[in-house]
């Protein structure tokens, strides 16, 4: 059984005052019944991780360097998220990969520095709608998992988000097929690499565009075990709602 992942990325957004989102939520969710995280920016880690102590919602940095540590002026290790309380952390959020022209390679090294400091990886991929269009979105999919994921995994430290970059922010939505379509292929190519055991125990989260009106129908999908949440993880009242219906999908 893979437990479901509620997984918000708040991205360049947030200051101390953004705190209180947190305590809401623990208030709405004193006993979750699927795993939470929120991925706050770096400045926010250590009080979220204070805000949230007793409560098993998880804190999770947004990106960490390909290096332990060094000369990386601005940039932040995996080590000092862990150091700060974070367990989890974002890799090749597709922002990352247009911002910062991250390529795959990158963040299979980035993935492996931040499961030898402890860290569970949500690693992240998805097609351009330039893909999609082209009808080459499972190859783009079988590319980047093939890049971007180190040879050795395990189940415990490695998260899979599947987010169309077409669908981010935008409140473009795919179709439940197509979502069901991705999903499933990456499982199979989970289970061929990695074997039936770690394959089939990795979870598979869907980004883009999660809204409490459009969770239900996603939740629903093969393959789906939660979801990446940005705009709507900005708030506990719009946040909420995706958890709950992720408890009762
Ligand atoms: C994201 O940033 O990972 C994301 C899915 O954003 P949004 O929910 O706003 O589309």
């Amino acid at each position: 059984m893979r437990r479901k992942l509620a997984a918000g990325n708040w991205k360049m957004n947030g200051t101390s005052e953004s705190l209180k989102e947190l305590n809401a939520l623990r208030d709405a969710h004193p006993d979750p019944k699927v795993d939470i995280l929120i991925c706050p920016p770096a400045t926010l880690i250590t009080s979220a991780v204070v805000t949230v102590a007793d409560h098993p919602l998880q804190i999770g940095g947004q990106d960490n360097h390909r290096a332990e540590n060094g000369a990386h002026t601005g940039d932040i290790s995996a080590s000092m998220l862990k150091d700060a309380g974070a367990s989890y952390v974002l890799s090749g959020h597709s922002e990352r990969r247009t911002d910062h022209a991250e390529i795959d390679e990158q963040i299979r090294r980035k993935t492996k520095t931040a499961h030898a400091a402890g860290l569970t990886v949500v690693v992240c991929i998805g097609e351009t709608l330039e893909e999609r269009e082209a009808a080459n979105t499972l190859d783009i999919i079988a590319g980047q998992l093939a890049g971007s994921l180190p040879d050795v995994l395990t189940a415990e430290n490695t998260v899979i988000a599947y987010e169309p970059v077409w669908a981010i922010g935008t409140g473009k939505v795919p179709t439940t097929n197509q979502i069901g379509e991705v999903h499933d292929f990456i499982r199979t190519k989970l289970e061929q690499r990695f074997g039936a055991g770690v394959g089939k125990s990795i979870r598979i989260l869907y980004g883009g565009s999660v809204k409490a009106s459009n969770a239900d129908e996603i939740f629903a999908v093969s393959n789906v075990d939660g979801a990446l949440v940005g705009g709507a993880s900005l708030k506990a009242s719009d946040f909420s709602p995706i958890i709950t219906a992720l408890e009762n999908a």
